[in-house]
């Protein structure tokens, strides 16, 4: 009787035992097999991101042709390819004291710049910079510029001159705005739509330049818009002061957006364009370029579904640092979804943008073993603490595909200008030399914004791509300057070129 209670009590724990492992096992499995969907959809993410430099050429060539089309005709491409009337660029000899004004970001900056009349002799600039608060951007155009003109009222009486300033001489003033504006004259244009994150709706279709001479002289300042320009006209003109090699500049900041030198005769949508110097600048906006080439995932898709601006922007819905954080969040969403990565569905995760690109950018260069800043951003940002260190791997892999595909996307579209204006070293896209008979020009870019100067990562894949595209020897030649503050000082740069002669020297025939 005994010794069956033990043998019966011994089966008994073998069972509970047997029944113990089974549970522990089938967690595993479970765990292994949703860890494998989580690198499942990592794969998929890779696939749809990859952009091998075959496919970089056809974004080139597409960026080629897009900037044909957009120059032939009004409509003719999603590239606008907008006149700036911007017909010559600063060379060195302005002389005076300017102000700037630049708004089309994240920051809102106010300059004054004194220039001798010497290239590279900027006597002294001076460049203040505040955020713009977020509920102004889309409150009313008077709320939006009497807070301008008072930070550049304010900015000008500590500079000294603002006694003398407000009752006398009328000081000239470029203004940076950095939205797609239709141009008028180099000084004067019409606001087409707003992006980023503004929208003030009274604008659009109206008078830019009136907002702020209007709010200026509500405030008593005597200044009056000498050029109007956008971030990368601001930027091409500094670039071009500094050396005259400058043919295009491009933004990658907030947003993405690229100009260039072009002659007037290639301008043929603009039939008659007669300036000075037979050439013009021209404002690509190429957020908006979109090409089916372009690598575009399932996030993509329902990141510009979800956004105030459906089917624009596409470019610059997958370059620019406003929505690369976007990216990342709906890729670390989808995967939490699938699996327990993260435990319980973490409720910040499901918050549109809250994952920054500055955040982004810290993860990614988070070099330390055991990825502490990669735990600290999960915590202090989506509030998600005790993440294993592979699941922090995994993180870091997500920010770098998707930084990756940003950064190389924006070097096609850089190859993609100069190849428009023949300084690609392929002869032009209508040209049948050979390499070997062009003579390679050194071409500069000039460059400016956050996601570029901060973001050491998305740089130098950008600098790789640029090299694979047009191979060393060619890409030897292209040379990408970073210009400080390039956009609004370049802006003060146009002012004193325009205002000494403000006869307007394009003629429409
Ligand atoms: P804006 O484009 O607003 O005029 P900036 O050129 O200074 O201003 O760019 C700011 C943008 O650059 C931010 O919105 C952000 O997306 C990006 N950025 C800034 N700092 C970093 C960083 N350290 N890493 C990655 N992106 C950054
Ligand atoms: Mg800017």
């Amino acid at each position: 009787m005994g010794r069956v209670v033990v043998v019966g009590v011994a089966l008994a724990a073998a069972a509970a035992a047997c029944a113990f492992a089974s549970v522990v096992v089938g967690r595993r499995v479970r765990s292994r097999r949703k860890w494998r969907r989580v690198l499942g959809v990592l794969a998929e993410l890779e696939e749809g991101c990859a952009t091998p430099v075959g496919r970089l050429k056809q974004v080139v060539d597409a960026m080629a042709v897009e900037m044909h089309a957009g120059l032939a005709s009004e409509g003719g491409s999603k590239l606008k390819m907008l006149l700036t009337f911007v017909d010559r660029l600063p060379n060195g000899s302005e002389k005076g004291t300017y102000y700037a004004l630049d708004l089309g970001g994240t920051n809102f900056r106010v300059l004054r710049v004194q220039l001798g009349g010497q290239r590279s002799s900027i006597m002294e600039q001076h460049v203040e910079k505040q955020p713009i608060p977020q509920h102004l951007m889309t409150s009313t155009s008077e709320n939006l510029f009497d807070f301008i003109a008072s930070s550049l009222k304010e900015f000008v009486e500590k500079e000294g001159d603002g006694s003398q300033m407000l009752l006398t001489r009328r000081r000239e003033l470029g203004f940076t705005f950095s939205f797609p504006v239709k141009q008028t004259s180099f000084s004067s244009g019409i606001l087409i739509k707003w992006t980023k994150a503004f929208y003030i709706e009274d604008m659009v279709g109206r008078e830019v330049k009136e907002y702020l001479e209007q709010a200026m002289s509500r405030k008593g300042l005597n200044m009056g818009v000498a050029v109007l320009v956008n971030d990368t006209v601001g930027t091409l003109a500094l670039g071009h002061y500094h050396d005259a090699d400058t043919v295009a500049a491009v933004i990658i900041g907030t947003g993405t957006n690229a100009c260039y030198w072009e002659r007037t005769d290639a301008i043929i949508k603009c039939q008659g364009l007669l300036t000075t110097t037979g050439g013009m600048v021209i404002n690509m906006e190429w957020g908006n370029f979109w090409s089916s080439h372009l690598p575009r995932t399932s996030y993509d898709m329902e990141l510009d579904a979800d956004s105030p601006n459906p089917n624009d922007q596409g470019f610059e819905k997958m370059i620019s640092g406003m929505y690369l954080g976007e990216i990342v969040r709906r890729v670390l969403l989808r995967m939490s979804q699938e699996s327990d990565i993260f435990g319980a569905l973490p409720s910040k995760l499901s918050m549109p943008f809250i994952l920054r690109t500055p955040m982004i950018a810290a993860m990614h260069e988070d070099d330390s073993p055991e990825l502490t800043e990669v735990a600290r951003i999960l915590k202090d940002a989506l509030e998600i603490s005790d993440v294993p260190l592979k699941v922090r791997k995994l993180v870091v892999k997500l920010c770098d595909v998707v930084t990756c595909r940003a950064a190389r996307l924006a070097a096609a579209g850089i190859v993609g200008i100069l190849k428009k204006i023949g300084r690609d070293g392929s002869g032009g896209i209508t040209g049948g030399r050979t390499r070997s008979d062009v003579k390679i020009r050194r071409s500069v870019v000039a460059i400016e914004g956050g996601l570029y100067t901060s973001y050491t990562m998305f740089r130098e894949y950008l600098h790789e791509a640029l090299s694979e595209i047009l191979g060393e020897d060619i890409a030897r030649h292209v040379i990408l300057k970073v210009t400080d503050d390039g956009s609004g000082i370049g802006a003060a740069l146009l002012a004193a070129s325009y205002s000494s002669n403000s006869v307007d020297s394009v003629q429409l025939l």
